[in-house]
């Protein structure tokens, strides 16, 4: 099944992410960047969002 990892040694917290696609990225209580666990995910938004993080640390995984 495929999932989203986010290197969270690298982010930069910069909302690129959330903007893009919040359905899947947010900010947790904690301030970091948490993905959603969804059966489908907006391929199209999450593509955006790899794209554009500026860090380079969110990638496709299989789990
Ligand atoms: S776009 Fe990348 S660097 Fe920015 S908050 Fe999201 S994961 Fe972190």
């Amino acid at each position: 099944m495929k999932s989203i990892e986010v290197d969270l040694s690298d982010c930069k917290l910069c909302d690129v992410c959330v903007a893009a696609c919040p359905a899947v990225f947010r900010i947790n209580d904690a301030g970091y960047i948490e993905v959603a666990e969804l059966d489908e995910y907006p391929d199209a938004e999450v593509e955006d969002a790899i794209k554009n993080c500026p860090a380079d640390c969110i990638r496709w995984a299989d789990s």
